[in-house]
């Protein structure tokens, strides 16, 4: 029997095993894709106390191998099911585990845009990640959808790569940071397409256009992109986790900034948690609240 098992291994859920371990718990970390959740898609963190410029990469790889060091059991196989009780089991397809704490760090996945298309389209044209996917682009032209700083931060990516880049945005004012709208306005491939959505692709087995309708004029514009990166947010993961905590009308587990869910034992940490700051720096936090209550509740 494991003393407490932490369910995602990205940011959150590896900073959670760093101090599971250093309190000498016995800790497993399940995760279902590769470590590092999202972050790992962003080539420049800039705004991570004392480590400017990192990739999320290398962020990442640290992390992992910092809490893999401390004695943290990692394995990847994605958690179908999790069961309350004085041990709490955790199931996945290939095995099913015992512990005393659970934490759930599962994050939240890309959202989708909603077009027609969409699905068939990844892959051919659609993707969720610029710096997965720019290279396939370069000296083409582009459209990012989105306005938060995922939506920024890859056009500014894209910019480099690409000969033009649209970012089609739902309305004029943006989500992401003032800086990094700034950056992207000095770009001169770039061109804001603002209070406007996509709602076409156009295309014969690859994309080939997006179809853009302006919200105010209703205005329908084809732009001839070979790309389309759709960064509209993220929806979070908690669907296997709804018998055991409460969730609100997005999805986010409802827990305080203790991090405790209705289920004694049961905690969460990290962008799939009720919060208003999701970035980096706030899921390690929470990481580090979650990992302390789960060692008070084993103690106790
Ligand atoms: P986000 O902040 O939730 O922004 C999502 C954007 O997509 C919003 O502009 C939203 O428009 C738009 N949107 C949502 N649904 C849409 C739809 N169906 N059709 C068209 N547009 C839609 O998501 P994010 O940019 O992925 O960022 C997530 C979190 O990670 C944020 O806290 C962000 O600050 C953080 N992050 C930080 C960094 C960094 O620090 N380097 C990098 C990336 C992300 P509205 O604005 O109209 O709602």
């Amino acid at each position: 029997m494991y003393d407490i098992i932490i369910i995602g291994a990205g940011p959150a859920g590896l900073t959670a095993a760093i101090y599971a371990c250093r309190a000498e718990k016995r800790t497993l970390v399940l995760e279902a894709k590769s470590y590092g959740g999202q972050i790992i898609n962003t080539p420049d963190i800039a705004n991570y106390p004392v480590a400017p410029g990192i990739s999320g990469f290398e962020f990442a790889t640290t992390l992992y191998h910092q809490a893999k060091d401390l004695g943290a059991e990692i394995r990847f196989e994605k958690v179908v099911g999790v069961e309350d009780g004085a041990v709490k089991i955790v199931r996945t397809p290939q095995n099913t585990y015992e512990a005393k704490a659970v934490i759930l760090a599962t994050g939240a996945e890309n959202r989708k845009l909603g077009v027609d298309g969409e699905a068939e389209l990844t892959g051919r044209g659609v993707s969720y990640c610029a710096t997965c996917d720019g290279n396939f682009f370069r000296k083409k032209d582009v459209a990012v959808a989105g306005g938060g700083n995922t939506a920024v931060e890859d056009a500014l990516y894209l910019a480099d790569l690409a000969n033009k880049v649209y970012l089609i945005h739902r309305r004029d004012a943006f989500r992401a940071d003032a800086a990094m709208v700034s950056k992207l306005k000095e770009k001169e491939n770039v061109q804001l397409v603002l209070n406007s959505t996509v709602t076409k692709l156009v295309a014969e087995t690859r994309l080939k256009a997006v179809e853009v309708t302006d919200k105010v004029s209703g205005k329908v514009t084809t732009l001839p992109v070979q790309g389309l990166f759709v960064a509209v947010g993220q929806v979070p993961e908690n669907e296997n986790f709804k018998a055991l905590v409460e969730l609100d009308a997005g999805g986010y587990a409802v827990a305080g900034e203790n991090c405790h869910t209705k289920t004694p034992g049961i905690f969460v940490a990290g962008d799939n948690r009720t919060k208003e700051v999701r970035q980096l720096v706030t899921a390690a936090s929470d990481g580090a609240v979650a990992a302390t209550e789960a060692i008070r509740f084993l103690n106790n």
